[in-house]
């Protein structure tokens, strides 16, 4: 099965964190009509395949406030070869529209920016996807200025809910802090530090690629190397287990690929929403039914 994470030219989105890592711009008439184009193309490539594919969508900005992501995802979710379409957002769009997708196959990666949206507004948001029976994460960045924020938005989100933490770019954490964030998300450790990789197995150029609006193909986002382009189909005899040629990785979207964490079984069946297979997140107690 090969795992495609999309990243086309959108790059304007509707929040403006002061903390955005992101190329954000403000996207002229022509650009999103050329993202739009990308999009769809992309789309009609994943509906003539065969082969099971799983699709994490990465804009650079804000795509569900998009009609052309909305809609790529409904439509790529019905598809029988998808096996998972998932999208990293900021829960600002309308959430109705998902009623139309195939709910055992589409997900979201959310993330609250506590400075953009009130906590209440996103809470209600979260009560629609569960309502509507989606899959979800929920996360937010570990800046200390967000750490009441989080623990407010653990306290109050159901049980159900998996809230991860990603270490703040650029930012240290002492082991005090540290704690603070692990009492919210177990996993944080894995964030924490930026993981050594250089010379050792990563999934990505074997079953996981990165393809931009144009097709070309990456092992992943954060090597720019070439393996070839998605519509000409010159990618695929590139394909084949190949070591991690930089010295770390620090993005969660990376690392869960890599070989010597163990993210794949922490995150069977939800890698790309970033959703644990067991509620490690709960106390032991609470997680025997
Ligand atoms: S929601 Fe995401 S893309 Fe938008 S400004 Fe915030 S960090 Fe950047
Ligand atoms: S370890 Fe990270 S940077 Fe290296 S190839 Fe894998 S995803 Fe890319």
């Amino acid at each position: 099965m090969l795992t495609i994470l999309y990243r086309g030219p959108l790059a304007s989105c509707d929040y403006d964190c002061p903390y955005c890592p992101f190329a954000k711009r403000r996207d002229s008439t022509e650009q999103l009509r050329a993202d739009r184009a990308a999009l769809e193309r992309f789309c009609a490539w994943v509906a003539d395949q065969d082969e099971e594919m799983s699709i994490l969508f990465t804009p650079w900005g804000e795509g569900l406030v998009r009609s052309w992501y909305r809609r790529a995802l409904v439509d790529l979710s019905r598809l029988p070869i998808v096996r998972r379409v998932a999208i990293q957002t900021n829960l600002s769009t309308r959430t109705g529209w998902l009623a139309d997708a195939d709910r055992d196959t589409v997900a979201l990666w959310c993330t609250y920016h506590p400075g953009e949206t009130p906590h209440t507004r996103f809470l209600t948001k979260t009560a629609e996807l569960a309502a509507l029976g989606v899959r979800f994460s929920v996360g937010v960045v570990g800046l200390p200025e967000h750490l009441d924020a989080a623990r407010g938005l653990r306290a109050e989100l159901p049980d159900s809910v998996y809230l991860w933490v990603n270490a703040a770019e650029g930012h240290t954490y002492t082991d005090a802090a540290a704690a603070d964030w692990t009492a919210i998300d177990p996993l944080f450790g894995y964030s924490r530090d930026p993981h050594r990789t250089r010379g050792r197995a990563c999934r990505t150029g074997e079953s996981v690629v990165s393809v931009d609006g144009a097709g070309d193909v990456r092992r992943c986002h954060f090597v720019p190397e070439l393996l070839g382009n998605l519509y000409d189909g010159s990618f695929r005899k590139a394909l084949r287990p190949r070591p991690c040629p930089l010295d770390v990785c620090d993005c969660h979207i990376g690392y869960v690929h890599t070989e010597q964490l163990p993210l794949y079984d922490m995150f069977a069946g939800g890698v790309l929403e970033r959703i644990p297979a067991e509620p490690v997140w709960l106390p032991l107690p609470a997680r025997v039914p």
